[in-house]
Order: structure tokens, then C-alpha cells, then sequence
């Protein structure tokens, strides 16, 4: 019989001691805090969900390439190794190395939009919709309508709506569309996969209309595993096939290496237009640096090389998958309503499910991140109205798995929180705001108690 436990594919050679806190402590670190766990010291954290941007674990061969780094300003061996790398996974003719994947949005979105054009994606990220707006472009989210409900189980419901995609065309002339994106996975869509049959949708009708055709490719990785494990004709693919066959559809890409590039910092961007290269390269220059390092080290460069390669790797992908998927398939088999089925990166938990006795006004979301951390010491992080004020459509809170740093044994204690948490659920209270600075209000908010 297989063994069914999930196992981490990998030992550990160097330990960070985390620190357990008294639940008084976090009493008054959480008030001191104004219950906003942005506002709180990342030490008084016993497991950090907050996000899984540059927060993972590198391996011994990244801090081998670490080592290795070549810092010379021009033509280093390491921009060498980073470009075959990445031409080797994602095949463009052109690779710019950036500081981290908004810069390399802006560089993409500032040398092709201008103000009235359209840019389609399945769902922008919110760097990436801030970027296309800061052009004067709108940002057009076509996601299919099965990606919006929470509960339902569609395989991919990451897709674009290619229907809409089309009527759009239809609508405002390819004139009007400098380039249609696809954001694999979609993390705002609760971290869901795109399957390579709507990829090569997209892309056959960007062809036959002439709209170039981008991935946003932060979670790229995970992203062809799910094409394995759910899409007829994969299973005998590795992801690294899988991820070139994804990548030969599209005419470049946006990445930050923070996510499958398995770093704590950097990007890039990948074209095959040469005269859009050279305008870019020029763009480059101007705020990131020389073009053989853009804005990194030259052992950055190193770690990403390695990364790329490494987020393919069969065994980490499966144990990656699996240990998200474990989290939340134990927490709903016990009734907490969480956006279904478990994404790549994230568990998203339905906070307006979990508390309907809390109003929207008192933000359901930010209540029961805080009773997480109050419980278990945990840090998540409220996707909903006080991040996104009238705007948001859902309460969600986001427990983002770091890349190879917590083991199961962690995840089994998160697990143990939120159902302890859940139990009690009925005497949790809303909060309400004590102060709001004009914009991105989230990151500084205050609050407390109603
Ligand atoms: C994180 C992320 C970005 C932006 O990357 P940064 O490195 O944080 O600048 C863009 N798109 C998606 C889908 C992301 O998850």
C-alpha cells in the first residue's frame, strides 16, 4: 500500500528558533497592536501565514549559488546561469532580471499601454492593476464565473472567459488591447489554476487578432502541477514540460522570483519582440540597473537560477500541493467554510461563513485573524472590506504557506487553532476602526473591540 503521510523532501541543516507566547502576552501585544497584524513584531509570531512572497526556505544548492555569485556590473557569469535557466523553463528570446515582479510589470505595462487601452487578464493582482492604471490603461478582469464561488469545485477555475475575451475584441478593436495577460496561478482568485486548455485558447485568439499574449508567471510551478494531477492527456508529463508547453503559447511574461523562483528577492521579464526588448532594456537602465543584473546581486541571480529549477521538482511539488491541500481539507471536513477546492499557495477561510453573526461594518475578516493569533499565535491576513473598503466582494482570511519552511507537524498545529477557534466562534466580536489613513488603509489601520 503507498504511504499515505505527507512527507517533507527535504532535511533541515540550519534551524531558526521560533518563540511560543502565553496567551496574556498576546492579550496585550495584540492591543498594543490596535488588532491589526500588520502592526505587530514578526518575532512575537509563532507561525506566520501572512504571506508566501520571499518568505520561503532556500536550499543548500541556492546557498551554495549564493556563494558563488559573480558581482561584476556587466556580462557576469552569473547573469549567465540566470538566463539559461529561465530560457530553459520558459523559452523567450529575451530575459531582463528585475528587483522583484512589480518592477517588471511596470517596465511591460509602461513601454505598451497608454491611456484608453484595455488589458485584459483572467484577474489582475493588485500590483499589476496598479501598474496598468498608473498608464492610464484599465485594467479588465474576465474571469470564468465558476473562479467566483466560494464553494464550488471546479478544476480550474482560474480560466479566463474566452467568450468574453472575444466579445471584448469584438467590442473595442484589437487597437485598443496592447496585450491580454493570464495570471497562473490566479492568486487573487484564491491561488486556482488555469488549465493548458484555456492557455492555449487565449493565445490562439491574442494570434489571430495580433494582441500579444503574457503570463503573469509568479506561481508557474504549482500552477503545471495542477495540470498534471487534473487535466486529461498530463499525467505522464513532468511539470517542467508541462511549464515549456505553457510558455510556448505566450509571446513573454511577467515573474516575481519571490514566489516559484524560490528566493527572498527578485523578477524579470521575458519577451520575444526584439524591438520591445530594446525599449524595455533602455526603461531597465533608467530606475533598475545595467541590464545583466537589474537591480540585483549577482548571487540573487544565483538563487533565482537555481529556484526556477527547483519549484519543478517532482517531490517538492507533490509535498507543496499536498500539505495546502491537507490544511484545508481538515479544517472543512469539520465544517469551516473555506474557498473550495484548496489552492496552490494559500487556504482561504470564508470569515462571513464562519461568523455570520458579525457584520460587514465590523469586519468578520480582521476578527478572526485576530482570534487566530490570540489563540495559537498564528498571523493570516484579512482579504476583504478593510482592505478593500465598498470594493470588496468577499471576507476572506489568507493563510499563505511559506515555501519548505513549516513542516507537518506545523501545519497540524494551524489546523488544531482554527478548529479550537471554530468551536467557540459564536462568542467572537466584531471590531470596529479607530483610525484610517486615505489610502491602503490595511497595512496601518487601527482598531479595536465593539
Ligand atoms: C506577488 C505577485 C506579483 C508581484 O510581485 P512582487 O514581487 O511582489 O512585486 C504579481 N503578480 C502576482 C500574481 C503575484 O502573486
Amino acid at each position: 500500500m503507498p504511504v499515505k503521510t505527507i512527507y517533507e523532501p527535504f532535511r533541515i541543516k540550519s534551524v531558526e528558533p521560533i518563540r511560543g507566547t502565553t496567551r496574556a502576552e498576546r492579550e496585550s501585544m495584540l492591543r498594543e497592536a490596535h488588532y491589526n497584524l500588520f502592526l505587530l513584531k514578526a518575532d512575537d509570531v509563532l507561525i506566520d501565514l501572512l504571506t508566501d512572497s520571499g518568505t520561503g526556505a532556500m536550499s543548500t544548492h541556492q546557498w551554495a549559488g549564493i556563494m558563488e555569485g559573480d558581482e561584476s556590473y556587466a556580462g557576469s557569469r552569473s547573469f549567465q546561469n540566470f538566463k539559461s535557466s529561465i530560457q530553459d523553463i520558459f523559452g523567450f528570446k529575451h530575459v531582463m532580471p528585475t528587483h522583484q515582479g512589480r518592477a517588471a510589470e511596470r517596465i511591460l505595462f509602461q513601454t505598451m499601454c497608454k491611456a484608453g487601452d484595455i488589458v485584459p487578464n483572467n484577474t489582475h493582482f493588485d500590483t499589476t492593476r496598479a501598474n496598468v492604471e498608473f498608464t492610464g490603461a484599465e485594467a479588465l478582469d474576465l474571469q470564468i464565473p465558476e473562479g467566483k464561488i466560494p464553494d464550488n469545485r471546479y478544476p480550474f477555475k482560474g480560466n479566463m472567459d474566452v467568450a468574453a475575451l472575444e466579445a471584448l475584441i469584438q467590442k473595442v478593436g484589437k487597437e485598443k488591447i496592447p496585450l491580454a495577460m493570464l495570471t497562473v496561478t490566479n492568486n487573487s482568485g484564491g491561488g486556482q489554476p488555469v488549465s493548458m486548455e484555456n492557455t492555449r485558447a487565449v493565445s490562439t485568439i491574442c494570434r489571430k487578432h495580433g494582441i500579444p499574449f503574457y503570463i503573469d508567471a509568479c506561481r508557474f510551478a504549482e500552477n503545471a502541477y495542477f495540470i498534471k494531477l487534473r487535466e486529461a492527456g498530463y499525467a505522464d508529463k513532468t511539470p517542467k514540460e508541462i511549464a515549456q508547453e505553457m510558455f510556448s503559447l505566450a509571446d513573454g511574461c511577467t515573474m516575481s522570483a519571490k514566489k516559484d523562483g524560490m528566493a527572498n528577492i527578485g523578477g524579470f521579464l521575458c519577451t520575444n519582440d526584439d524591438r520591445l526588448a530594446q525599449r524595455e532594456s533602455d526603461l531597465l537602465i533608467l530606475t533598475e540597473g545595467y541590464p545583466t543584473y537589474g537591480g540585483l546581486a549577482g548571487r540573487d541571480l544565483e538563487a533565482v537560477a537555481i529556484g526556477v529549477q527547483e519549484a519543478l521538482d517532482i517531490d517538492y511539488l507533490k509535498y507543496r500541493i499536498s500539505s495546502t491541500a491537507y490544511l484545508g481539507n481538515k479544517i472543512s471536513e469539520h465544517g469551516v467554510p473555506i474557498v473550495q477546492p484548496p489552492g496552490g499557495h494559500a487556504i482561504y477561510i470564508d470569515a462571513k461563513a464562519f461568523l455570520p453573526h458579525v457584520p460587514v461594518e465590523q469586519f468578520p475578516g480582521v476578527a478572526l485573524a485576530a482570534e487566530l493569533y490570540l489563540e495559537g499565535g498564528i498571523r493570516a491576513v484579512e482579504i476583504g472590506s478593510l482592505m478593500f473598503a465598498a470594493a470588496a466582494k468577499m471576507e476572506l482570511v489568507r493563510l499563505a504557506i511559506p515555501r519548505r519552511v513549516y513542516t507537518q507537524s506545523h501545519i497540524d498545529y494551524v489546523v488544531e487553532v482554527i478548529l479550537d477557534v471554530w468551536e467557540r466562534r459564536e462568542q467572537i466580536k466584531g471590531l470596529k476602526l479607530t483610525y484610517e489613513a486615505p489610502f491602503l488603509r490595511h497595512f496601518t489601520a487601527k482598531l479595536e473591540p465593539v
